[in-house]
């Protein structure tokens, strides 16, 4: 018993070592895609379910690895999280989004809203408020057409100095979003206090309307939420038209998903918006 206790023990600590070294690894490679500049956002149009029209794109970061090649966030945002490596990052993607979108309107294509996914940790260690009004000056970007992707865990971290910061924004002009809604553990009458313009309703709900009753249940008391607050709702992770029947039928004002495009390299979305495609 002791000699398997001594060889279960043996291999914990070589699977915790295999993980350590692989988190290592991907840190300092991490690090030196910072310096080379090897992200990439990629963009998910959301569309309004009255008119079909597009209404923003949502940016999402992917990683050009040199050996392993498009890399996704998933992939690599919880290592940068628990690396502190994520205000770097996260600030790479809030600037370059603000850069493609100027980009795009100097182009001559009708101005959009891109909205940028922020980590809790980017919003609490750092001044956000400042940081975004210099890049919104550099690239003479108006605030409107930008939106900042909040989550839950962002808003119960430290209330107070949350409540002020978003405020903050607001007054400058951001629009704010919710996202993730309903996945998180904190208490709806955060709704009340941070003034946000638009829910997220998660994907892990949309995935299975209308066939299963309790998401569709969710969902539905989500989008009454949203309405009676009056705030926008979008449901994210459309991949059906039974999905969207739905959602329409509901009363759902955008939506984003396979169903209207899976996210485009920024080019891409640049030509399909100059076809006049969504518009
Ligand atoms: P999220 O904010 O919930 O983003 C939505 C995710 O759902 C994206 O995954 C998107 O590609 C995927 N998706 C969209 N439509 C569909 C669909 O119809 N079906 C399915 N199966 N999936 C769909 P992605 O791009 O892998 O991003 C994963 C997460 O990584 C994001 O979840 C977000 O939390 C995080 N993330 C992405 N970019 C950034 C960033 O710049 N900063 C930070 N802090 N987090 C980011
Ligand atoms: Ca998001
Ligand atoms: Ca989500
Ligand atoms: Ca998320």
């Amino acid at each position: 018993a002791k000699e398997s206790g001594r060889n279960n023990y043996q291999f914990y600590t070589a699977d915790m070592n295999a993980r350590a070294s692989e988190i290592l690894l991907v840190e300092s490679q991490l690090r030196r895609a910072l310096e080379r500049d090897e992200f990439v956002l990629h963009y998910q149009p959301q569309v309004d379910m009255r008119s079909g029209r597009l209404v923003g794109v949502e940016a999402l970061i992917r990683w050009q690895h040199p050996e392993r090649g498009l890399v996704g966030p998933n992939q690599f945002i919880p290592i940068a999280e628990e690396r502190g490596l994520i205000a770097a990052i996260g600030n790479w993607a809030l600037r370059e989004a603000c850069r493609q979108n100027k980009a795009w309107q100097r182009a001559g294509l009708p101005a959009i809203e891109v909205a940028v996914n922020l980590s809790a940790l980017q919003f609490h260690h750092q001044d956000i408020a400042n940081f975004i009004a210099a890049q919104l000056a550099e690239f003479e970007l108006d605030a409107c057409h930008l939106c900042l992707e909040v989550t839950e865990s962002i808003i119960m971290e430290d209330a107070e100095s949350t409540v002020s910061t978003m405020s903050v924004l607001k007054q400058m002009g951001l629009r704010l979003a919710i996202d993730d809604f309903g996945t998180g553990y904190s208490s709806l009458s955060y709704l009340k206090r941070f003034k946000a313009d638009k829910l997220k309703i998660d994907r892990s709900f949309v995935a299975d309307v209308p066939g299963d009753s309790d998401d569709s249940a969710i969902t539905r008391a989500v989008i009454s939420l949203a309405r009676n607050l009056n705030l926008q709702v979008i449901a994210e992770g459309v991949e059906t038209a039974a999905q969207w029947q739905f959602l329409q039928s509901e009363g759902c004002d955008e939506v984003q998903g396979y169903l209207i495009s899976r996210p485009l390299p920024a080019a891409e979305l640049g030509l399909r918006l100059a076809a006049g495609e969504w518009l």
